[in-house]
């Protein structure tokens, strides 16, 4: 007996299927109005229409072979090309399109690795040295590669801490890490002393400007202030720039950078034994989907410098409408002072994720963040808008919202990490997360715990070790990505 979803034994009507996920997708969040402050960039309905029509010309050519897609290659070049000289990038600067912000730091860091077998004294336990706020990428590189991370708390600015860094260098540090900005509070590490340490060790250095190498140079253009941080500081080696973030491109489009190409050859692979033939490839993924690289060209060029300028200069209205709106709402603040259009809202005397329950009751999508406990905003094109309904709502939630039972509990979730991961946790599934949690702790007897994440976060601050949240999460991970037999098929087979 099989207990998932077994193939149709019949194929159905095109119609009906694709009416079938249109209604399906209404479950999902509703980011065209502007109420979800993550996962999409949208620049409104023209050049998303647009974009599309990019990505279908190229929709089943495969980037992986050069060879037989000259002029993928040539785009590609292009974009990586654009991308670089726009972020201080020399002649000699050389870098390549992945599928993601993710896919550009395991190959920095893989490279990172490469580069110490041939110029360190140990290729063992290397070090990847970077702030607390740094990507969990980071963390996945290093696990992927068999790197240690190395985090450091940040400073009272949400910043790196450059002499706590400096103090955790070891002879095994390879890379150190600095990002423009860091995406839990939205502020841009100081790079230039970062990168100065870097120099002077002889080592690497790599900016993950993922969510800023779009908007920060074009926010500096407006006159507002940027400190430098990307390839004209010296001593940085490499970067990280997602296109499919604010350069509004389609997803599965990001850039990494190096200083030169000899440092690019060393995140390369070829094997020259293979039956099938020789075969070589710059990044992690094998076949490529040509259309991501084709909508990324297509809207540069759309755009291009002015067009950016354009967007930009109406996101960081929105974002001053915002911090400013959020400034004068009785029990929350903007943390911290942020570059451009990323922040978190926190509170110190009330409990944000009860702010954040009656915000998503709302129809509000927010991230909650830990140490310490706010809630995330990413300001895109298509949140323009929405900033004075978000204003009027949060007005409301926060005054709905009571000080926390107990700021010994809330005291100690901020101190207390609640690893990343739990972001990406669907609402939905914090049910599931609270009957493991009480469960695997004896407590909450009858299972009555309410399907919010304020009490959750309170739950996981009392928890006695990581290693309980991280294996609670992997459980529901696993229970996410497998066929979920009460919801049974999306479309019956028919007769
Ligand atoms: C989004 C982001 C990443 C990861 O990018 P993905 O495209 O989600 O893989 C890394 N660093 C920062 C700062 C980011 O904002």
């Amino acid at each position: 007996m099989v207990t998932g979803r077994t193939l149709p034994e019949r194929g159905a009507e095109p119609d009906r299927i694709l009416s079938t996920m249109k209604n399906l997708r209404d479950g999902d969040v509703d980011w065209q109005d502007g109420k979800v402050w993550s996962l999409v960039f949208h620049a409104g309905d023209e050049l998303s229409a647009f974009l599309k029509e990019a990505y279908c010309i190229y929709f089943s050519e495969n980037a992986l072979n050069p060879g037989a897609f000259p002029s993928l290659k040539r785009m590609e070049s292009e974009v990586v090309s654009m991308t670089a000289s726009l972020l201080g990038g020399g002649p000699d600067v050389a870098g390549n399109m992945t599928s993601g912000g993710t896919e550009s730091i395991l190959m920095a860091v893989k490279t990172a690795r490469a580069w110490a077998g041939q110029n360190m004294r140990t290729d063992r336990g290397l070090e990847v040295l970077m702030p607390e706020s740094a990507h969990p990428a980071f963390d996945k590189a290093c696990y992927y590669f068999g790197l240690r991370p190395v985090r450091v708390p940040g400073g009272p600015d949400f910043r790196a801490d450059v002499k706590a860094m400096k103090r955790a260098l070891t002879k095994r540090t390879v890379l150190i890490v600095g990002s423009a900005p860091q995406y839990p509070q939205g502020v841009v590490d100081p790079i230039e002393e970062l990168a100065a340490i870097a120099k002077s060790r002889g080592i690497l250095m790599h900016v993950d400007a993922c969510v800023g190498g779009f908007m920060l140079p074009f926010v500096r253009d407006l006159g507002r202030d940027v400190p430098a941080f990307d390839l004209s500081v010296e001593g940085v080696t490499s970067m990280s720039v997602d296109l499919h973030k604010y350069a509004y491109a389609a997803k599965g489009a990001s850039v990494v950078l190096y200083r030169d190409r000899e440092l690019r050859k060393l995140q390369y692979f070829a094997t020259t034994d293979w039956p099938g033939g020789i075969y070589a490839s710059p990044t992690m993924l094998g076949s490529r989907p040509g259309g991501a690289v084709a909508a990324a060209w297509a809207m540069l060029h759309r755009l291009g410098r002015e067009g950016y300028l354009e967007i930009a200069g109406q996101v960081m209205d929105a974002t001053d409408r915002l911090v400013v709106g959020i400034g004068r709402i009785d029990g929350v603040e903007v943390l911290g002072r942020p570059s451009m259009s990323v922040f978190a809202i926190g509170s110190s005397d009330r409990d944000v994720y009860e702010i954040a329950d009656r915000m998503t009751a709302r129809g509000w999508h927010l991230d909650r963040q830990q140490s310490p406990p706010s809630l995330h905003v990413t300001v895109n094109f298509a949140h323009i808008q929405s900033t004075d309904a978000f204003i009027d709502d949060l007005r409301a939630a926060s005054a709905e919202s009571k000080r926390p039972e107990s700021s010994r509990l809330l005291k100690r979730a901020g101190g207390f990490a609640v690893r990343a991961a739990f972001k990406v946790l669907p609402n939905r599934l914090v049910s599931r997360v609270m009957d493991t949690a009480t469960s695997a702790m004896g407590v909450g007897e009858g299972g009555g715990l309410p399907e919010r994440s304020a009490p959750m976060y309170g739950l996981m601050a009392t928890l006695p070790n990581r290693g309980d949240i991280r294996k609670i999460v992997i459980d529901v991970l696993d229970g996410m990505t497998s066929y979920d037999p009460d919801a049974g098929p999306i479309l019956e087979d028919r007769e």
